[in-house]
């Protein structure tokens, strides 16, 4: 079948956004809400979102009662980190060096490589994840073996080298020249190869020199479309570490933000330990921070104020990070990121919960054109979900008084197993494992 000349169209209840729901509002006109409508697919794009049945040319695909959204965005997570999963034990620091660095060095064996990347791509898709910004590990192969992956599968997909100088063990250990070299091979390689993009991924402050940092930042110069991403602020006594790495600095944030990493396109993870100063300097660099619900509660990291950043003007995106967060699975985090905000004394709305995982992440990408919305024009990535499976909670979401009550309890209690179908630019994957 050509996927460039297929029409069809899909019914169901369709929810999106045309802009970033106000935080607390519970009934916000950026929410776009269209109970079975019908969806026209042509090749790759969605053509039209039309309440009447389309005509006899276009294959029909019904899903009357179920809930369509655009493709979930994942903005943080690491591809070899399936590996160390639900690690017992450990916070930031020691969970790197206990659980994930030994896993990130059996990359090195090109074979465990792609078996991994193809299994983390299955694993996304199968979680309802139809984009990503993932890192991979230190390893020029491994992460071809990753776009590769990915691209074969359509997906819309970024990731990079993780670079690192120091701190880590020899094994996993680039050079500067060595690290350049690999990112310019792999740039010219995919970044603009069809769906997929490049992030230049220093780990974090701590594993790379000021060397290794200023090479970043010069490739970024050279290439402002390029990606950056990393980590900040995620643990406290990480940020010590920093602070005694780079005592010149302002800020952990300013180790980056001083060497030129800040950019529309730099998406850092966590954000946890910030200041009024960080966050304006994220804001003005128009870069995001991706926020990790389940990742922060399983290392005891911290609590993320989301009220205060998007308060601050910050772009705020909802990630899994996998391996440190204990699902690939977005309403698993958004359950967490609820509960997060809870104790922190704030209520998160379901509203802002899943813009944060479809249009704003893709605004985070700068790929607000292409992906998170259900606007005609859009790449068709597409997900189909049950409201639910288990009686009681079909029940429960009967009882629900209101659109927002009903989502909200959905997104609460559901997870992939509630996933009915996934399109990836128009073409509906096969979900191994999947029942129906
Ligand atoms: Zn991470």
């Amino acid at each position: 079948m050509n996927a460039e000349l297929e029409t069809w169209a899909l019914r169901g209840d369709l929810l999106d956004f045309t802009g970033e729901p106000a935080w607390g509002d519970l009934q916000p006109r950026a929410l776009r809400w269209r109970p079975g409508h019908w969806l026209l697919v042509r090749g790759h794009r969605i053509e039209a979102v039309q309440a009447e049945p389309p005509g006899p040319d276009w294959r029909r695909v019904d899903h009357s009662g179920r809930l369509v959204l655009p493709g979930l965005i994942d903005t943080h997570v690491h591809a070899p980190q399936l590996d160390v999963l639900a690690s017992y034990g450990t916070e930031l620091l020691d969970w790197l060096e206990n659980h994930t660095f030994p896993a990130e060095a059996r990359y090195a064996d090109e074979r465990v490589a792609q078996q991994g990347a193809e299994r983390f791509v299955q694993a996304l898709l199968r979680h309802g994840t139809t984009a990503a910004l993932a890192f991979s590990t230190v390893h020029e192969s491994a992460t071809h073996a990753l776009f590769d992956a990915a691209h074969r599968q359509g997906m819309r997909f970024i990731t990079g080298k993780v670079l690192m100088n120091r701190h880590v063990p020899a094994q996993l250990q680039d050079d500067v020249p060595g690290a350049e070299q690999a990112c310019r091979r792999l740039i010219r390689r995919w970044h603009g190869a069809g769906r997929c993009a490049y992030a230049v991924t220093p780990r974090f402050a701590p594993t790379s020199t000021d060397e290794q940092l200023a090479m970043a930042a010069a490739l970024l110069r050279e290439d402002p479309s390029l990606y950056l991403q990393s980590h900040v602020a995620e643990n406290q006594s990480e940020v010590q570490w920093v602070r005694e790495l780079f005592p010149q600095s302002r800020s952990y944030l300013d180790v980056y933000g001083a060497r030129g990493l800040l950019h529309r396109r730099t998406v850092m993870a966590h954000g946890i330990w910030l200041d009024d100063t960080d966050r304006a300097q994220l804001r003005d660099a128009g870069a995001t921070i991706a926020h990790s619900p389940t990742s922060n509660l399983f290392l005891g990291s911290g609590l993320f104020n989301w009220q205060q950043a998007q308060a601050a003007g910050v772009s705020v995106a909802v990630a899994s990070d996998v391996g440190g967060g204990t699902s690939l699975n977005l309403l698993r985090n958004l359950a967490a990121a609820y509960q997060i905000q809870a104790m922190l004394g704030q209520r998160l709305t379901a509203w802002s919960a899943l813009h944060a995982v479809t249009r704003g992440a893709a605004q985070a990408l700068d790929l607000g054109h292409e992906i998170g919305s259900l606007e005609p024009g859009a790449t068709a990535d597409i997900t189909v979900w049950d409201w639910a499976q288990d009686p009681a909670v079909q029940h429960r979401l009967s009882l629900a008084r209101g659109l927002h009550e009903r989502v909200f309890a959905w997104m609460t209690l559901g997870d992939e197993r509630l996933l009915r179908s996934v399109v990836v630019a128009g073409r509906a994957v096969a979900l191994p494992g999947h029942s129906g």
